[in-house]
């Protein structure tokens, strides 16, 4: 949440209801955080009028304040305009189930096509043909062939000369005489929409009677992904999208866009360009980030409000220099939630679903975990804490051992550190700053 937004929502609590009067300033503020994170206008409208739609009148239930109501249902309508759940991709049809991507030039189409072949290899067991049906660019035909073999997959050759449907079906006929179970159809791209490809990936669809028509689409690409998402869902009947280049550091308003305008699903996202950069869609936390944060910000403010002035500052001036976030740091945040007086207080200050859904017992157990987390962090040495890219395999059978929990408690613990790490990454510049930089001022 950006700072204005959590200084209004202060403003509007101990107010019995939402009313017209008291929400209008928030969902301004929220209206701006969408277009600063680059979602097209109008779904940005759209949006904001099912928020108010949905808030107006409510009853504000329970001890939550009507600032954090409002806030619960955007970021509910954000992770319902996103999707939930997890959609992998569909094979269910006679193999070989066929997969056209689609996309414009520089989307990552041929590095998504070789991250799904990885994908449906080591994950789905499945044997595996690309094809290339970009004819225009000879690079691109070989850049398959070699991204192809990272992968594991067959690559069926086709060369510039021949013409994308005659391609199309000569792989299809060998990928069925030969028992593949999916058959992966990479294509052209053009720098903006033309009818001519329009044309020729209509085509394609036809001839090839795809289960899956994936559109590749770049998260940098911000309000242009809106149009670019509209033009090929007149043109194809979609049934995903992936989301690329999610490392960068835009604040991902396109998977916003893109999703309300074609009502496909977000099936992954592209996290690095290496083969294994792929990671299933993960919607809440990806609404998350377009709204600056929310929760994590709201972390920082209680630690901030509460107890160590001197750690939190500590780590702002971490985040601020980009040094790297260690296990030591990870270690103080995780004490510090201790001594708030645990995880209930701070429920207050969490306006998602999150706060919603804990219940007592789930509090309970959190603390558990928290304690244990703090033991396998105290089990390893101060240079395992800078370094944790150490911590092979006999050093977490020590760590194990010495805090009583099993190696995969560590693994969890080492997992969760690392998207910790991650997130701070990510923050840098980021709203999280601006909170952090009036904390230390
Ligand atoms: P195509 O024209 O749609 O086939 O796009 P390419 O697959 O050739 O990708 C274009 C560029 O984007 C290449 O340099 C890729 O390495 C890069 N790329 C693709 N996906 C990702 C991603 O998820 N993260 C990052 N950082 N780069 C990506
Ligand atoms: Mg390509």
């Amino acid at each position: 949440l950006t700072e204005k937004l959590s200084r209004l929502v202060k403003q509007i609590s101990g107010q019995a209801r939402i009313t017209e009067s008291n929400v209008a300033d928030m969902l301004r503020e929220v209206r701006m955080a969408l277009l600063e994170a680059d979602v097209a206008l109008p779904v940005v409208r759209d949006f904001i009028a099912r928020v108010k739609d949905k808030a107006l009148g409510q009853e504000v239930m329970g001890s939550l304040k009507p600032g954090q109501a409002l806030v619960g249902i955007v970021n509910r309508e954000l992770a319902a305009t996103m999707g939930e759940g997890v959609a992998d991709l569909n094979l269910a049809t006679q193999p070989p189930a066929v997969i056209l991507m689609a996309g414009l030039q520089g989307a990552g189409k041929t590095t998504t096509t070789a991250k799904l072949a990885r994908h449906l290899i080591t994950k789905r067991k499945k044997k595996v043909l690309t094809v290339s049906a970009d004819v225009y660019r000879p690079a691109a035909i070989e850049q398959l062939k070699t991204v192809s073999a990272q992968a594991g997959a067959e690559w069926f050759p086709s060369t510039p000369d021949q013409k994308p449907v005659d391609i199309a079906r000569a792989a299809l006929d060998y990928a069925k005489k030969h028992y593949f179970d999916v058959l992966l159809v990479d294509t052209a791209g053009r720098l903006a929409i033309d009818e001519a490809l329009m044309r020729e990936i209509t085509e394609l669809h036809a001839v090839l009677n795809p289960v899956e028509t994936l559109f590749v689409v770049d998260a940098m690409q911000g309000q242009d992904a809106a149009n670019t998402a509209k033009a090929f869902k007149e043109a194809l009947p979609l049934t995903g999208i992936i989301l690329t280049k999610t490392d960068g550091d835009s604040r991902g308003g396109a998977a916003l866009s893109v999703r309300a305008i074609t009502g496909a699903p977000i099936k992954f996202a592209g996290t690095s360009e290496k083969i294994d950069g792929l990671e299933v869609f993960d919607a809440e936390r990806h609404a998350g980030r377009i709204l600056g944060m929310g929760d994590i910000v709201a972390l920082v403010e209680q630690v901030a409000a509460g107890v160590d002035m001197a750690q939190a500052q500590k780590l702002a001036a971490k985040v601020k220099s980009g040094a790297s976030f260690d296990l030591e740091d990870f270690l103080s945040q995780i004490q510090q939630v201790k001594q708030m007086g645990g995880l209930s207080s701070l429920l207050d200050k969490l306006p998602t679903q999150m706060a919603a859904k804990a219940s007592e017992a789930d509090l309970s157990r959190a603390e558990r975990e928290i304690a244990r987390k703090q033991g396998i962090i105290h089990s390893m040495t101060p240079l395992e804490r800078k370094k944790p890219e150490l911590i092979k395999a006999s050093r977490k059978r020590r760590i194990a051992a010495g805090a009583g929990v099993q190696v995969q408690d560590v693994n969890r613990l080492l997992k969760e550190f690392e998207q910790m790490q991650d997130m701070m990454k990510k923050m840098q510049g980021g709203g999280l700053m601006k909170l952090m930089k009036r904390m230390g001022g």
